[in-house]
């Protein structure tokens, strides 16, 4: 098969796969117009999206630890580390704060809310959101097996660091160790791999789901708002992301090319980490060198979600025209801030953004009935935001490659040295 073709075919399988479902979702629709009649039977369907879900997370902890680590074991330079994780800080921090502006600007400009009259669901009851030192504090779990949860994914990069760091200390000893991270990354690689084939099918089910449970509301009242979101999100997407990779030295053209896959594939999965694998393979194959993706990939999967940070801003202001409440100008700069928080904050899953929400909506005093509002739109916005999450990952380390004083490397990849 051309070589082209070959690295599309699980993206057009999951494109058929959704597609179809949208037109059985449609079909129940028609066949069966009272959406009470439908749910029992939508269920279903998405409990076929679900059985992938679960699997990703299940593995998520483990790849997380294993690929963060063996890249940690590998870089035998201490200042190499240290370089990586100070620029990882300041360049995440900053796109994420453009990504953030950028919600604000589509708020201000488009006012999506205004005019559109919702009301939370009865049975809706809010979370209660964290506090300032109670986030902080989220990050840093104090009972091992909290590690293994989505919400742990904080505490596990810092510890797989902590054990990378600690294998180069023992020297010599440490060298087997190292290895065996690496062959251990390499194979929950290939697991993760073999799960997408049931992608598909998955997304097949989730389309079903989507189209028989949200379609005339999509189509209709929120449409505003996904239209002012997707705009702004494409907007950083393509304008913010060209400039980053030029920094870095790469042409906007290749990035956009070898991102392709990555994007679709975090498009449909909604989850920055499961794409994880996909997204290394492409910034393997824009030339980033292996001991700086091994480290800049994984940790921008969890906590650089430029993506979610600009779709919390909107949903914000979005909420608030809806309820008719006032934000000025002081409350936009909070409102920045915290989605920057926030969206760092946010697990790698779907819909983590919008469970972040309620953070994000507490800072500035918003109503936090409006996560429930934002629950029936979040699996269209959510696709967006983490395709866009995922990119930022690869703009960052071609950014960052520079910085550091390493340079792409030049050529195409074999097939053998892909992930
Ligand atoms: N689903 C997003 C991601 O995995 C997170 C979010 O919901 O904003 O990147």
């Amino acid at each position: 098969m051309n070589g082209r073709l070959k690295r599309y075919k699980l993206v057009i399988a999951i494109g058929i796969g959704f597609l179809f479902g949208l037109l059985i979702g449609y079909a129940f629709m028609v066949g069966i117009p009272s959406a009470e009649q439908r749910a029992p039977y939508i269920a279903w369907f998405k409990a076929i999206g679900d059985i992938f879900v679960r699997l990703v997370k299940m593995i998520i902890p483990v790849i997380i630890f294993f690929t963060i680590a063996s890249a940690v074991a590998s870089i035998r330079n201490a200042k190499v580390l240290g370089k990586i994780l100070v620029w990882i800080l300041v360049i995440y921090i900053i796109t994420s704060i453009i990504g953030a502006t950028w919600g604000l600007i589509g708020g201000l400009v488009f006012k999506p809310g205004a005019g559109v009259n919702l009301t939370p669901p009865s049975d809706y009851t809010a979370p209660t959101p964290m506090k300032g030192p109670e986030i902080l504090l989220s990050f840093f779990k104090s009972d091992f097996s909290q590690l293994l949860t989505a919400k742990g994914a904080m505490t596990m990069i810092i510890f797989a660091i902590l054990f990378g760091v600690a294998v180069t200390l023992v020297g010599d000893r440490g060298r087997k160790i190292a290895d065996g991270l690496k062959l251990i990354s390499d194979i929950l690689i290939k697991i993760v791999r073999i799960i997408m084939w049931y992608a598909p099918i998955a997304l097949f089910g989730y389309g079903v789901w989507l189209m028989a449970t949200y379609g005339p509301k999509i189509l209709g009242a929120y449409g505003k708002f996904l239209g002012a979101d997707y705009l702004m999100t494409f907007i950083h997407f393509f304008l913010v992301y060209s400039i980053v990779v030029l920094l870095g030295g790469l042409s906007p053209l290749k990035f956009f090319k070898e991102q392709a896959e990555p994007f679709i594939i975090a498009y449909s999965t909604r989850s920055s980490a499961v794409n994880l694998p996909f997204n290394m393979a492409a910034a393997k194959r824009m030339g980033v060198p292996d001991e700086v993706f091994g480290i800049t990939v994984p940790i921008g999967a969890t906590v650089n979600m430029d993506g979610t940070a600009l779709y919390q801003v909107m949903s914000a202001l979005f909420i608030a025209q809806l309820f008719n409440i006032h934000l000025g100008p002081s409350a936009y700069g909070l409102l920045i801030f915290s989605a920057l928080v926030g969206s760092v904050a946010t697990a790698a899953i779907p819909s983590g953004g919008t469970i972040m929400l309620a953070f994000v909506l507490s800072v500035v005093g918003l109503p936090l009935e409006g996560i429930a509002i934002m629950m029936a739109v979040d699996p269209i916005a959510d696709a967006l935001r983490t395709a866009v999450n995922a990119s930022g990952d690869n703009a960052c380390s071609v950014l960052i490659t520079r910085l550091i004083g390493m340079k792409l490397r030049k050529g195409p990849v074999t097939e053998e040295a892909e992930l």
